[in-house]
């Protein structure tokens, strides 16, 4: 073998190491060379369109040739094979050979050509082949054994290979279609967990969220806080301004909070006009903090909703997570935080008794 792999051929498997190993399993050696040049100077050369023409008669009358009709048009289909067959045999010991034999096929896989009607073209190839030489060696029979011989041997190869393309293709295609479901599903998951209206964790996903993060800060006895948020008199809005105006400041709050928070901490609409933030990694301090820059970046600037400049407060509680305290007890505590945060007037934060919090 003289030509070096291409990498188009090594990408299927065929490797230099591959194709030796095919030939000399199928019995082609350096005498297959002879024969098949013979074959192409006194069997082919010529004739080669008469060959394609008979064989493609017969191929017709099979149910799937309308694949072949509709998928790549009669006329390319033969002239391909007509080009094959001026090639028969030629350097099919090369890389190149095999590079292009798999391409054909992996051409016919991806137009939807059925497998079956690829292997019927070698068939009628081989025979059409055996039938003319049987006619010219008419007179010395055994002269033509060792050109039936190489139509045999080459036809396997041809059959191998294009079986082996087809394959190859269709778990290229399955494997394409598996990736295009996986992101579709993804996109689904994503979509499943986001609030529509505010673009937030949605109610179920936030839970999940809280569950997992409890249980994180449990295990590593890492502080967690969880903060719950109330827009102020937000039925004013609603009836000052319409439903949909409200809903737009719902949906500014949610753009509001997620500017004030940091990239890892988690936001959630936990129902109407309440959101619940989620900061893993944080102690009270800091979580005021973190609740104060919420409450400014809310109140200190009219949310711009239609025409209307709507002055708008929220009311913070924030709790810290305690030793083996469960998640609902800590939104209770939270809750309860920002209830007070209500009672003293809105607009402000109040942070849960930590008595008991983990250290
Ligand atoms: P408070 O300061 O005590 O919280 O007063 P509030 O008026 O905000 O009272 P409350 O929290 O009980 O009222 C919430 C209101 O939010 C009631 C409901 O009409 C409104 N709301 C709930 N969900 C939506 C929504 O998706 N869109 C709109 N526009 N309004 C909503
Ligand atoms: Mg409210
Ligand atoms: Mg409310």
């Amino acid at each position: 073998m003289n030509a070096e792999t291409s990498p188009s051929c090594a990408a299927p498997g065929f490797d230099c190491a591959r194709i030796q190993a095919t030939i000399s399993l199928l019995g082609l050696d350096a005498e297959q060379g002879k024969c098949a040049e013979r074959l192409r100077r006194e069997l082919i050369d010529g004739n080669a369109e008469v060959l394609v023409n008979s064989c493609l008669d017969a191929l017709a009358r099979n149910q799937d040739f309308s694949l072949v009709k509709e998928n790549i048009g009669v006329e390319p289909f033969k002239q391909s094979w007509i080009d094959q067959l001026r090639g028969f045999g030629q350097n099919y010991d090369t890389p190149g050979h095999f590079e292009d034999r798999l391409n054909v096929a992996a051409a016919c896989a991806r137009a939807k050509i059925p497998l079956g009607i690829l292997q019927l073209q070698h068939c009628l190839t081989q025979q059409a082949l055996v039938d003319r030489l049987s006619v010219q060696y008419r007179d010395d029979p055994k002269a033509a054994w060792p050109l039936v011989d190489c139509i045999l041997k080459l036809t396997s190869l041809g059959l191998y290979l294009t079986a082996e393309s087809y394959h190859l293709s269709e778990v290229d295609e399955l494997q394409k279609a598996l990736d295009k479901l996986r992101e579709e599903t993804s996109r689904l998951h994503q979509k499943a967990a986001i609030d529509q209206l505010t673009g937030v964790l949605n109610y179920s996903s936030l839970m999940e969220t809280l569950e997992q993060q409890v249980a994180k800060a449990e295990q590593k006895g890492s502080p967690l806080c969880v903060m719950m948020a109330d827009l102020d008199f937000f039925k004013k809005v609603n009836d000052t301004y319409g439903h949909l105006v409200g809903d737009l400041v719902l949906r500014h709050t949610a753009e509001r909070i997620q500017a004030a928070v940091r990239d890892f901490d988690m936001v959630g609409r936990f129902g109407g006009e309440e959101f619940v933030i989620i900061l893993k990694n944080t102690d009270l301090a800091l979580a005021k903090v973190i609740a104060e820059r919420i409450r400014e970046e809310v109140s200190s600037t009219p949310f711009h909703a239609k025409e209307f400049n709507i002055e708008v407060t929220i009311s913070l509680g924030v709790a810290m997570l305690r030793k083996d305290e469960h998640m609902e007890t800590l939104l209770e505590r939270a809750d309860a935080a920002m209830y007070e945060a209500k009672k003293n007037g809105r607009d402000r934060v109040e942070i849960a008794d930590d008595s008991g919090a983990a250290p």
